[in-house]
């Protein structure tokens, strides 16, 4: 067992909650920092798989993150050119049909730092980092504009896609999407409990999930997106909030009542996307979990959920290592196999759901016509998205 160590956790994402609230329970003493004068979630919906939703449980929050979420029990898509499915994967064929969680992530937010902040954790804002530097045997985390001299026995860099201090080259994806949270209309003709798709071949894709509470209103939300291309970002905003409804409610004529509540491009957030693969722990002294060692396009909706498993197997590996040399070693092997899996994944998936071209589609649109109605292939499909697959239990 590791004596009680002093830890700086760089990042107030749910990789870096989870992590604070873990390593804190097994006594070591926490600081978090984060770029932001007040940590926030920036964004609107995601999705909590089942493998996530074991660490909220480990960390006793599933119950309250259930209150603030909708069951989400199907992924379904349809490609309009084809006419047929281009999505269809029911959590019901997975091992125990446990649903996935729709939640706005102000809501995964706030549960997890009230948590942290329970436990006593000191956050500390205004830290933007550019770096470290290593000693012997303690690290420092270097802040833009503010002088500290802290330095801990360990740093744990949560601090996302754009983290200045993991290595591995970030490659930003050809398609990114405009967010949107919107009540959930009292009537309307999209599928209930599920995230539900339109797309046109690969180029266009709209879609909608439920999110269980909408935080702005305290109403049921649900989260819009709509698929583009960073560079055309500017135009679709100049060409105004009437122009996009229309493109919208074109492909998918069903998501009106939703759309509709959009009163001006404000309303949208683009967000860019992003694939990594880093290395887990560089160094005896810096370990790094969630999107600064592996992030991925949403596609197959597994970040957040990766970050919180990987603060749930560095946990493990402080509980049963005596050496921060030993930590980094067994945290790397619980995690490199699901990540490298889910990565490789999400190299092949994206481009059938975000990309230029009628190829890839028309490929997507046949394989899903005549394999995933087999009953092994939604079996492995529904199990994939669960985040189950390969994943360690040690
Ligand atoms: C549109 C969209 C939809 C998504 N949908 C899903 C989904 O359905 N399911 C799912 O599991 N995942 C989803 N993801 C992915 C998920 O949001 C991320 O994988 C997850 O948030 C990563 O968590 P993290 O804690 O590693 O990093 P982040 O959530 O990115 O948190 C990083 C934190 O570090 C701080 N920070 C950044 N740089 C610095 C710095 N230099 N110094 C100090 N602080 C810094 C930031 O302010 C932030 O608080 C989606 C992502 C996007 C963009």
């Amino acid at each position: 067992m590791l004596r009680k160590l002093n830890i700086a956790i760089v990042g107030c994402g749910p990789g870096g909650l989870a992590t604070a609230l873990f390593l804190k329970r097994l006594g070591h003493d926490i600081t978090i920092y984060d770029q932001y004068a007040e940590p926030l979630p920036v964004g609107s919906g995601l999705l909590i798989q089942p493998s996530g939703q074991s660490v909220l449980e480990m960390l006793g929050l599933l119950d309250s993150i259930r209150a603030l979420a909708s069951p989400v029990h199907q992924l379904h898509g349809i490609s309009v050119e084809q006419h047929r499915r281009a999505l269809d994967i029911s959590y019901s064929n997975s091992c125990d049909g446990t649903p996935a969680l729709g939640i706005h992530r102000a809501s995964l937010f706030s549960t997890l730092l009230e948590a942290v902040e329970k436990a006593g954790v000191l956050i500390v804002a205004n830290s933007e980092l550019v770096s470290v530097e290593e000693s012997e045997n303690r690290i420092t985390p270097v802040f833009e504009r503010t002088a500290s001299d802290a330095s801990f026995d360990l740093l744990i860099d949560a601090s996302g896609a754009r983290s200045p201090v993991a290595g591995g080259k970030v490659k930003r994806l050809d398609y990114g999407a405009f967010w949107a949270t919107v009540d959930m209309p009292e009537d309307h003709d999209v599928m209930p409990d599920a995230l539900d798709q339109r797309y046109y071949r690969a180029s266009q894709m709209a879609g909608i999930m439920p999110i269980g509470l909408n935080p702005a209103t305290g109403n049921p939300g649900a989260a819009i997106f709509w698929s583009e291309r960073p560079e055309n970002a500017d135009r679709i905003v100049a060409s105004g909030i009437e122009r996009f409804r229309k493109n919208y409610c074109d492909l998918w004529p069903e998501a009106e009542p939703f759309v509709s509540q959009l009163g001006c491009m404000e309303d949208l957030n683009l967000a860019v996307y992003n694939h990594r693969t880093g290395w887990p722990s560089p160094t005896e002294r810096l370990i790094h979990v969630g999107d600064s060692w592996h992030c991925t396009s949403p596609q197959l909706g597994q970040g957040a959920n990766m970050a919180l498993i990987d603060a749930a197997a560095l946990s493990r590996a402080f509980e049963t290592s005596g050496s921060l040399l030993e930590v980094g070693q067994k945290y790397r092997k619980a995690r490199m196999r699901h990540v490298g899996l889910y990565q490789i994944l999400s190299v092949i998936f994206t481009p059938l759901y975000q990309s230029d071209g009628a190829f890839k589609p028309w490929i997507r649109d046949m394989v899903i016509h005549h394999f995933a109605g087999l009953p092994i292939v939604r079996k492995i499909i529904a199990r994939t998205v669960s985040g189950k697959l390969a994943l360690s239990r040690r």
